[in-house]
Order: structure tokens, then C-alpha cells, then sequence
């Protein structure tokens, strides 16, 4: 039996399936992704009350010695459960390796894998129907993330996906719908293009603001950073009922039925929620990088096919 062995059944710590387990939990609620584990990270605390470890179990180093070195390199024994928990659920295609995800985000994380991520929802009491709204990060919706900001901006855009229904599986256009919003939300700040509101639920799970298609799904609208916006559900709303439309010049432009509005539809208290975007000549509030802005040619379809001049 090894030292580290040794170790663990000598201070009676939890097994690594068992960590692994909620380890899996904890991925889920915190947005799909944690860090290595180390020292004042949240985490591996919250994880540690969860097992009710006492004070010895949590401050139980691993000692080994670094001959060529001459250095003693201390660990903590629960930190490198987890380690060893989370290279568990790597092993089993669960999790990606911080080496892996790096390699996508930048970031030293561990991230679910789609697999990881049913697996988590399942042990969670969750259905899968739950990954459409969860903005839970998985490797393989990464990817598509990364691949829709990277895209070079074309000058000729066709805004409509005509292979789409031939060619994809159920499950291809789900992850490519999900690629989609987190793209899209995240490029705008987790902001309404329109008003900026920004907000996300209490448990800090869900935000508000939706991936708009600007030519929609149901007309074969892409699922790309040319043909998206973020809009709250009252401008998604009023957007896809042509309510407004945008300018080539990104500027909004409001559709002339509103004159004929009655006076008590469309605002709540003093805010007027159509009204207020007449005013001054207002754009829209776009990402940081023109290449990523919505394309001209998904505008135009928009203004003409969808807006209420
Ligand atoms: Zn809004």
C-alpha cells in the first residue's frame, strides 16, 4: 500500500468515486468549470464541508522529498483526493483536463464534457431538458463558441442555413443551439442590445437576456455571430414581431404603428418600453469588435421581412 493510501485510510477520508460525485455536482453549479485546485479557492472548502472533513482531515500534508533538488514539496492530502477524483472522471470522458481546456479557453479549468454534463444532471435528480436553459459550460459546446467568435466576418453573407435540416441530427443542432446563445450572450456582455439590462437569477444560474436570431430559425436563420443579437424577452419579443428593426447603420428604427398605440399599452409606470427607443436617435449597444457586429445582409432580411414599417 502506498503512502498516500496509507494516508487516506489512516485519517479516514472520503473515496475518490465518492468525491468524484460531487465533484460532478459542484461542476454543474458553477457554471460547468472550476480551477485546479489550490489553496483559498472557494471550492475545494465548500467540497470538504460537504464530507464534513475535520481539521485534521482538510490539514493533512503529503511530503515528498525532490532528491536532485534537495527539496521537500508539501501537499495537501485533500487537494490531492480531489486531483486525484477529478483525473477519475477525466479518465472516464466526464471531465476535460486543465492541459485540455487550456488549450480552448485560455484557462487552466477541468470543464464537464457533454457526457459529464448528463451524468451531473443525472446524479442532480435534473433532466437533460435542463442543458437548454442552463448556461453550463461543456467542452464540446466550447468548441463551437470558439469556432463562431473565431470565423472570419464574410463579405458575403447568406443569413439562411439551407443544409440544415438535410444534413443535422437531433443532437448536432441542440449543441449548435447552445454554442449559439453562449456565443452570442457573452460577446454582449450578458446585456439587452437595446435597453442593457443585465441580470442574472439569485442563485446567479440564469440570466435574462436571450440569443436572438435576427433571421430566424424557423426560417433557416444561422446559428452565427452575423445573425445574432442579445436582446431581454420583451425586446426579443418586439423584435420578432417587428416592432422595430435595425439601420445599416445600427440604429433602431421604430415601426410607425406605435403613433397608433393606445396610451395604456407599452409602458409600465413612467418607462416606456417601445416609446423610449424613438428618442434620440438610439443605436444599439454593440459588442466590442466590429468583425463580431450582426451582419448587414441579416439586417436587411429582417427590416424587410419581419418589420412593421
Ligand atoms: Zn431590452
Amino acid at each position: 500500500m502506498s503512502y498516500e493510501s496509507k494516508m487516506l485510510e489512516r485519517l479516514v477520508m472520503p473515496n475518490r468515486v465518492e468525491v468524484g460525485r460531487a465533484l460532478l455536482r459542484t461542476l454543474l453549479r458553477n457554471g460547468g468549470v472550476v480551477k485546479e485546485f489550490g489553496a483559498g479557492q472557494e471550492i475545494v472548502d465548500q467540497l470538504a464541508d460537504e464530507f464534513h472533513l475535520n481539521r485534521g482531515q482538510r490539514s493533512a500534508t503529503l511530503e515528498t522529498i525532490y532528491r536532485k533538488e534537495n527539496r521537500l514539496k508539501k501537499t495537501l492530502l485533500w487537494h490531492r483526493l480531489l486531483f486525484r477524483a477529478a483525473d477519475l472522471l477525466a479518465s472516464e470522458g466526464l471531465v476535460s483536463r486543465p492541459t485540455r481546456t487550456f488549450q480552448l479557453t485560455r484557462r487552466r479549468e477541468w470543464m464537464l464534457t457533454e457526457k459529464g454534463f448528463d451524468e451531473a444532471l443525472r446524479i442532480s435528480d435534473m433532466s437533460t431538458t435542463a442543458k437548454e436553459s442552463l448556461p453550463t459550460k461543456s467542452f464540446e459546446v466550447q468548441k463551437i463558441v470558439k469556432r463562431l467568435v473565431e470565423t472570419p466576418r464574410p463579405e458575403n453573407y447568406q443569413p439562411f442555413d439551407r443544409n440544415r435540416k438535410l444534413v443535422r441530427t437531433v443532437r448536432e443542432s441542440a449543441l449548435r443551439l447552445r454554442g449559439f446563445r453562449q456565443a452570442v450572450i457573452e460577446i454582449y456582455d450578458f446585456r439587452c442590445a437595446v435597453c442593457g439590462l443585465k441580470i442574472n437569477s439569485p442563485d446567479s444560474l440564469y440570466w435574462e437576456v436571450e440569443a436572438a436570431h435576427i433571421v430566424p430559425h424557423g426560417s433557416l436563420g444561422r446559428d452565427d455571430l452575423f445573425n445574432g443579437i442579445a436582446l431581454c424577452r420583451f425586446h426579443h419579443w418586439a423584435f420578432d414581431v417587428g416592432w422595430f428593426a435595425l439601420g445599416d447603420n445600427y440604429k433602431i428604427q421604430v415601426s410607425s404603428k406605435l403613433s397608433q398605440l393606445p396610451q395604456d399599452f407599452g409602458h409600465v409606470a413612467e418607462y416606456e418600453f417601445l416609446r423610449s427607443l424613438t428618442r434620440n436617435d438610439a443605436g444599439i449597444q454593440l459588442p466590442r469588435e466590429r468583425e463580431i457586429y450582426p451582419h448587414i445582409n441579416s439586417i436587411r432580411w429582417h427590416r424587410q421581412f419581419v418589420f412593421y414599417q
